[in-house]
């Protein structure tokens, strides 16, 4: 099967430039300047379109069990969400909970994904539980393809590991090439403000945010590069929210240590004022690191613009409002952890960052696909437009005006955190592997047809 996309305006991290992209089965074969129709089975016109590479989030909690409930996305409902919004590859999380094998964890999450998923998706590991003899079972993941790992320096007592695990794993890391990916935030002493709070009968949502200062989140991204430092290995922070946070990694950047680190559409356009909102509605808001004052928003964008900051996945983990945040209705620590975001990316981002001036097309491209794949091990199959790469293309309609919203959007949750958010730029026709999964608001994909991705291990954290 040949597929012609012609006319397009091509986007890669590096370039803007007019071309045909001939497509031959699953990979991309030729891209130029006015290729021949023929022999093509299929041609797309992309006349007055953006042809950017498939979305690539790297920061998705699909079928998580997670504070006594699971969230409200699987594999197929998660994956044709991102499909509809530009994302063509995930890297979601595999957990393994105390007591448990990583390999009996990674059985588990293939099992939620086989015969589920619609696009590609590799995973994460998360470890909770690390004995000195488990060290190897880094290796035998890394040889898996699971080339990253997780791990949690909050939730005590659940996920939260200390710093000599921290430290083992991070060392390790020097011998196998995996990366090490660290939630940061001091789940220690969040934890006694925690029990304070409650003790003082405030169980609104607003004080989820209140008991998770930035401070203790800019200490924890110290610790983790300090120690990442100390082991000679890089360090990749997820969802980073704040500006206290972001001078840490800028100060580590700037003394040339590999630091690397993610921030989500929610710290660039939402604040803490949400956790506010009357009644029990600011549960919808209710993730970690929490929202923040308004103030961090801009030196987040500034991040993203100076590099300070390299990636925007979504840590979608998405809980329905009126049967599952509603666990949280008296006491805001049952609320599930958790937001819905996999479909928004790109069109916030685009509509955000390039409508409004904030960074080039190309740095959205970067920021969106290209970085993320290169720093977990995808790059060049994934993230980019080039002759031997996977064919996930997005034909992006720059002047398509979108309104976000639950009503219309594709994932299987009742609430939008971005309920109202009028944007322009949308994904058009969406190209998984060569095969047309999503157009004009039609899905054309299949459950089961997204394969896992063996990621490599070295990837662009370590170059
Ligand atoms: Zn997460």
């Amino acid at each position: 099967m040949t597929t012609l996309i012609q006319n397009g305006t091509i986007v890669t991290s590096e370039r803007t430039f007019a071309g045909d992209i001939r497509i031959e089965g699953e990979k991309i074969h030729e891209i130029g300047p006015g290729l021949p129709a023929a022999p093509a089975d299929h041609i797309l016109d992309a006349s007055g379109m953006l042809v950017l590479p498939g979305g690539v989030d790297v920061h998705t909690h699909l079928d998580l069990p997670f504070g006594g409930t699971v969230s409200s996305d699987d594999f197929e409902t998660g994956t044709r969400a991102a499909a509809f919004g530009g994302t063509t590859t995930i890297v979601d999380f595999a957990v393994q909970a105390r007591g448990m094998k990583m390999r009996q964890a990674l059985d588990t999450w293939w099992k939620k994904a086989e015969g589920r998923a619609s696009i590609d998706y590799g995973l994460h590991m998360i470890v909770t539980d690390l004995p000195e003899a488990g060290l190897e079972d880094m290796d035998a993941m890394v040889a898996e393809g699971v080339a990253s790992f997780k791990l949690f320096m909050a939730y005590p007592g659940v996920l939260m590991v200390d710093d000599a695990t921290i430290f083992k794993a991070l060392s390790r890391t020097a011998g196998n090439g995996a990366l090490i990916c660290m939630h940061a935030e001091n789940g220690g002493v969040i934890d006694v403000i925690i029990r304070r709070a409650l003790a003082e009968g405030k169980t609104a949502p607003i004080y989820h945010a209140m008991t998770r200062p930035p401070t203790a989140e800019a200490e924890a991204v110290h610790r983790a590069i300090a120690m990442a430092e100390i082991a000679g290995t890089p360090v990749y922070i997820v969802h980073l929210s704040s500006e206290e946070a972001l001078n840490q990694v800028r100060e580590a950047r700037d003394r040339g240590l590999p630091v690397f680190a993610e921030t989500c559409p929610q710290y660039l356009l939402l604040s803490v004022e949400e956790l506010a909102r009357p009644g029990f509605e600011g549960a919808k808001y209710v993730f970690t690191p929490p929202l923040r004052e308004k103030h961090h928003l801009a030196a987040l964008w500034e991040g993203l613009r100076q590099d300070h900051l390299q990636v925007v996945s979504t840590d979608h983990c998405p809980f329905c409002f009126a049967d599952q945040k509603a666990l949280g209705k008296d006491d805001f620590t049952k609320i599930p952890n958790g937001g819905p975001g996999i479909e928004n990316r790109l069109q916030l981002l685009f509509h955000h960052g390039v409508n409004e001036g904030r960074f080039s097309l190309n740095r959205f491209v970067e920021l969106v696909a290209t970085t993320p794949a290169r720093i977990f091990g995808l790059y060049p199959r994934k993230g980019t437009i080039e002759p031997g790469g996977d064919a996930d293309l997005v034909i992006w309609d720059p002047d398509a005006e979108h309104l976000i919203s639950a009503q219309t959007h594709h994932m299987r949750v009742d609430y939008s955190m971005f309920e109202g958010f009028r944007v322009k730029g949308n994904a058009r026709t969406v190209l998984s592997r060569g095969e047309v999964i999503v157009d004009r608001g039609q899905w054309l994909g299949r459950a089961g047809r997204g394969a896992f991705l063996k990621r490599s291990a070295r990837g662009g954290a370590w170059k």
